[in-house]
């Protein structure tokens, strides 16, 4: 299934598309000093790995923009500098090579500074970032809608844009970031009616995990089902890895962008599980974590009812009678001791993904791995019932208390 998208205009940052039915690109930003070339390749390149396909590094003095000279060459991904307060540091930075700027027109205020940026960005056919945030709005905008309003935000991009136009500048996208989830929503799609630039999205100062993850999903997410949004950021006080991983994430989760690693599902648990579902689900999650298998794998808790709900995923295992149930596509494949059940998970992944399914179910013996199957569940079932809760005799206990019986 798929949605439509907004149609903007296309810019590049260094060789990557943003806009213009482009994939959604997901950025980060570093957070060591950006004069410390060695620190901040290092995680420039940790994120690269994390599926991030462009980085920001801030650049707030001079030692930063030099850090920027060195670092841009040996980048895997385009850099774009963070420039808030001093226009000389965009200028630096331009100098420095670097693919791209942000800059906060709440900071930046004169127009003969913003102007000076963008006619030296458009001579090198470099592309600038509106980066509008909530908590650093211009005062007089602030003073004119009586507060932090969307329409406020909005108006201090399109404010900055007609600098831009002013001296024949495009190359541009903007953000309308804010903490507050709803205000941000609001911002963005009042931002998408009113422009066709590509639009940058995020949750500003979203917080740490596990909140901030959820905050900047539900902000990010809402927007892109409704087609707005070119390219995203995951604002969280963590690993900048994580907020490249949750970005990955997001946009295969909602079929946005080519799925390149493990779609691990597994069920919540219930009286019924084999297994402890959450630490054998974990275990799984990690030994998948750099293995660039795109499969969705299921870890089920009991072969009752796990090989039936998870028969879309590729493969999948369910525990039953310490023994664990292997299927492909549905069809029970294989048994293995259940304390081997993650290994045996990686082994036929890699499997199916060099060979394919078809190949991994020709291997073995469906029928033998099938009768083994119902030989436990029908064990489970014979112990704990269709009704594992015991709901029935619940429900005749709850009967007589009410009833006074
Ligand atoms: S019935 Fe089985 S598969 Fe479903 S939640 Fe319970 S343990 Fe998991």
């Amino acid at each position: 299934m798929s949605f439509e998208r907004r149609q903007t205009k296309q810019i590049h940052v260094g060789k990557v598309p943003v806009g213009g039915g482009a994939p959604i690109s997901i950025q980060s930003m570093t957070i060591t000093k950006t004069a410390d070339v060695e620190g901040t390749l290092q995680q420039i390149y940790a994120l690269a790995a994390a599926g991030c396909d462009i980085v920001r590094c801030t650049c707030n003095e001079i030692e930063a923009a030099e850090g920027l000279a060195q670092i841009v060459p040996r980048s895997p991904v385009p850099i774009i500098a963070d420039i808030h307060h001093q226009y000389k540091m965009a200028l630096a930075a331009l100098e420095a090579g670097v693919h791209g700027l942000r800059l906060n027109p709440g900071n930046i205020r004169k127009p003969e500074h913003i102007k000076a940026v963008a006619m030296e960005a458009r001579d090198r056919n470099v592309p600038i970032r509106i980066g509008v945030n909530g908590g650093s709005l211009d005062p007089a905008l602030y003073e004119k809608y009586g507060g932090l309003t969307a329409e406020a935000m909005v108006e201090s991009a399109l404010q900055e844009i007609a600098y831009f136009q002013e001296v024949d500048f495009d190359l541009i996208k903007i953000s309308v970031k804010a903490s507050n989830v709803p205000l941000m929503v609001e911002a963005y799609r009042q931002l998408s009616a009113v422009t066709d630039y590509p639009l940058h999205l995020g949750v500003t100062e979203a917080g740490p995990l596990p909140n901030g993850l959820i905050k900047a999903t539900a902000g990010i997410s809402t927007l892109l089902l409704e087609g707005i949004g070119d390219t995203i950021r995951y604002s969280l006080t963590a690993d900048p890895v994580e907020e490249a991983r949750a970005g990955r994430q997001l946009l295969e989760s909602l079929g946005l962008r080519e799925r390149k690693n493990v779609d691990l599902i597994a069920c919540p648990s219930c009286g019924r599980a084999e297994i402890d579902v959450i630490e054998v689900a974990n275990r799984a999650m990690r030994a998948f974590e750099d293995k660039k298998i795109p499969l969705q794998i299921a870890v089920m808790g009991c072969v009752v009812n796990g090989p039936g709900e998870a028969r879309e995923a590729d493969l999948g295992i369910a525990a039953g009678n310490k023994r664990g149930h292997l299927f492909v596509k549905g069809r029970n494949v294989a048994v293995v001791p259940e304390s081997e059940m993650v290994e045996a998970l990686v082994d036929w992944a890699t499997f199916i993904h060099e060979h394919g399914a078809e190949a991994a179910i020709a291997r073995v013996d469906t029928a033998l791995a099938e009768r083994e199957a119902t030989k436990d569940r029908n064990a489970l079932l014979e112990e704990k019932g269709d009704d594992a809760n015991h709901s029935t005799e619940k429900i005749v206990e709850i009967r007589k208390t009410i009833s006074g019986n």
